[in-house]
């Protein structure tokens, strides 16, 4: 442990013992009275048995305050003080099978019985253990488990839960105190999580922390407004009626009087159906809505409980059989960039390998730049990282006070990992990408599969699978080199016949006589659509005269903005780009030329459609951007400037006010019959 946690081997047994209970009791304080975790579980969990194991060892080094005997931290100012008559006590924790079958053993052994134990199994809520008090069966106090001996009076935050009946239904005892965990459901703590980021506030670490902040709060209309749910597990004090023989019977009875008592409790016959509880329950763990850390199992009889009574902190007739940690520690050895197939550049952190979520994990995503930054990420960092459920792997924290001097920043590359050519962050975006999208070998298939596309070079026969195959067979590696295909190398792939390899080859070719602003649409610019090609194309008249413009230039073009224009500049810049697009002239691809056109000359210039209702042939996209092609502004409300609203199907409140206003109402078919005679009808919708 001395290496690990590079302290001085020669640090006596004293001193460390001090050393291991200052930093679990600082973990503590901002964990209990916080609400903020410094570390995952997982490293606190193994420091404490770290203490554990060496008081085991030096009993006289034990001490009443030491964490290990202890339960939970002080308390937050501004709540009375309520004292717990029965103290709330913590758990014992069983990390693997092993463990487990000793306490059995013990169980066996400490009552004196050679059957098999009888036990009840439930899951591990993880959030924050609550003690309510009922009167003659009405909700008359709440309280948190504080140190264990006293908590925090919570009462009028407990009153705001819907899970948690102000009046007992049935036959009401004359005094209930009922223990139980409020938990916070996923789906309420990313709804509140968004919220808090809207806000301007700092998100919450995880559910656990948002439910104990949440019901710790001095005005209880926040509390109201937390998804917050409260499960029975325990009766403390029952006065008024005869206490159950069971803790089953004591939870049916809880249910009975109208309490919420978790659907997963079993009872268990021995520790193979313990086990085989364990394995259901965390099987079922990503599914539940709610967050466990584990299971719990308690010896079912209430008399035996009693004789097997309790050491400091625990209880000895129930243990916590802990899952594998989601969170754990490790390091980051290096970041490498990934090239996808868009040409996005995402960093992939490559980590020590370390066991987390049940599985080893040596890479996790970190999306972005900006979330380098956000983390404040350096080569050398401990850092926390994430697994839960099938979800890939994520850095959720990092450790800044664990930086090693040698830990170095993380620089953004300069040129594609993969290709070399020079890579750009629009402003505004948070992703990098690769400016060469026509011969990056990431991005090779996605840039062919685009340019041979109906809409753009309109190649017949070139499919995605023949892409695919191609690319692999390594008979093209860029778009430049489907000119170069012969019918030969064609029909020689699978499932390729002579006279299909022909007809591709023909087609091929025919889309060497194209329009400019399809061609400009097939390089696959990014954000160059369809309506911005057929600007650039109109505007400038010529493929030379657009790739001797600059952003200067760029922008003059209607509905070109800064990005595009910094997009389009990149693009044509990139040397790679220029020496395909070279190749391609040189094979014979002809993009027409025509004079540039003024916006003015627009069949629709001047003019503000609106469309509204559903379109059976067109998606609204594609309607708003052929629309665009020609000229017409499209908008997205009816005012008195509007020229023209299509109304598809179950057209509403627009359809009304434009016939109020006595403005020109058509539907679909109209606007196909104008979009064809203008030759920007883009087909049917996909
Ligand atoms: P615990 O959470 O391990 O177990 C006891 C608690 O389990 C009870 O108080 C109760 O709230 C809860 N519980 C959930 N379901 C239950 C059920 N069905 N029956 C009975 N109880 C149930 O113990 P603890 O003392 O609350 O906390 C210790 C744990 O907290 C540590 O193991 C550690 O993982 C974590 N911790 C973490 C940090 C940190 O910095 N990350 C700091 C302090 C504590």
């Amino acid at each position: 442990m001395n290496a690990d946690h590079g302290w001085p081997v020669s640090e006596s047994v004293a001193d460390q013992v001090r050393r291991l209970r200052e930093q679990l009791s600082d973990w503590s304080y901002r964990y209990y009275v916080l609400d903020e975790p410094a570390v995952p579980d997982a490293e606190y969990d193994r420091i404490f048995r770290a203490l554990q194991s060496i008081e085991e060892q030096h009993p006289e080094l034990v001490s009443a305050d030491s964490p290990t005997q202890r339960v939970g931290d002080r308390l937050l100012d501004g709540f009375s003080e309520v004292t717990h008559e029965v103290p709330m006590l913590s758990l014992d924790n069983a990390f693997s099978d092993e463990e487990l079958v000793a306490f059995d053993r013990r169980i066996s052994e400490r009552l004196g019985i050679q059957d098999t134990v009888i036990y009840v199994a439930e899951p591990k809520l993880d959030g924050l253990a609550v003690s309510i008090l009922y009167k003659d069966g009405q909700l008359v106090r709440a309280a948190t488990r504080g140190d264990g001996a006293s908590g925090e009076d919570i009462t009028a935050n407990i009153r705001t839960l819907r899970s948690v009946p102000l009046g007992l239904r049935g036959q009401a005892p004359a005094l209930l105190e009922v223990r139980g965990e409020v938990v916070m459901p996923h789906d309420g703590f990313e709804a509140l999580n968004e919220r808090q980021r809207q806000a301007g506030q700092k998100p919450f670490a995880n559910p656990r922390n948002a439910a104990a902040g949440s019901l710790r709060q001095l005005d209880s209309g926040i509390t109201a407004q937390r998804p917050l749910e409260f499960y029975a597990y325990s009766i403390a004090r029952l006065e008024g009626q005869a206490m159950p023989a069971t803790h089953l019977a004591s939870l049916q009875l809880l249910r009975d009087l109208g309490l919420r008592v978790n659907s997963l409790v079993c009872r268990c016959h021995g520790v193979d159906e313990l086990l085989a509880f364990y394995q259901r329950v965390q099987q079922q763990r990503p599914t539940l809505g709610y967050d466990i850390d584990g299971v719990v199992y308690k010896v079912d009889d209430l008399a035996l409980q009693q004789k097997l009574g309790f050491v400091s902190r625990a209880p000895r007739w129930a243990i916590a059989h802990k899952f594998p940690a989601q969170e754990e520690l490790t390091i980051l050895r290096d970041v490498e960039w990934q090239v996808g197939r868009t040409g996005a550049l995402t960093p992939v952190a490559r980590l020590e390998p370390v066991f987390v979520g049940g599985v080893t994990v040596s890479n996790a995503t970190l999306h972005n730049a900006d979330e380098i930054e956000r983390l404040d990420l350096h080569i050398g960092d401990t850092v926390v990282v994430l697994r839960a459920g099938d979800v890939i792997p994520k850095v959720s924290a990092v450790l800044a006070d664990r930086r090693p001097e040698s830990a170095r920043a993380i620089t953004i590359p300069v040129a594609c990992p993969v290709c070399g050519s020079e890579v750009f962050r629009a402003e505004g975006e948070a992703v990098t990408r690769c400016t060469g999208g026509l011969i990056c070998a990431a991005q090779q298939k996605e840039a062919v599969r685009h340019f041979a596309s109906r809409r753009a070079m309109d190649i017949e026969g070139l499919g995605e699978r023949l892409v695919d195959v191609l690319v692999d067979e390594k008979l093209i590696a860029n778009v430049a080199d489907l000119y170069r295909l012969s019918i030969e190398q064609v029909a020689s792939l699978e499932r390729m016949g002579e006279k299909s390899a022909a007809n591709l080859i023909e087609a091929i070719q025919r889309s060497k006589q194209v329009a400019l602003p399809r061609f400009l649409f097939a390089l696959g610019i990014r954000e160059v659509g369809e309506a911005t090609a057929l600007a650039l194309a109109n505007h400038f008249g010529s493929l030379q005269a657009i790739m001797a413009a600059d952003d200067q230039a760029f922008v003059q073009v209607a509905d070109v903005g800064p990005v595009v224009a910094s997009h389009l500049q990149h693009f044509f810049a990139e040397p790679h780009n220029q020496q395909v697009i070279s190749r391609l002239l040189e094979a014979g691809v002809t993009p027409s030329e025509s004079e540039p056109q003024k916006p003015e000359t627009l069949p629709l210039h001047g003019q503000t459609w609106v469309l509204t209702g559903t379109l059976e042939q067109l998606t609204r996209d594609q309607a708003k951007a052929a629309l665009q092609q020609l000229g017409a502004k499209v908008a997205g409300s009816v005012s008195a400037k509007t020229s023209m609203v299509i109304a598809g199907e179950a057209a509403g409140s627009k359809l009304d006010k434009a016939q109020a206003l006595g403005i020109a109402v058509e539907d679909e078919t109209y606007l196909i019959k104008v979009l064809t005679e203008h030759g920007v009808y883009p087909g049917s919708a996909e």
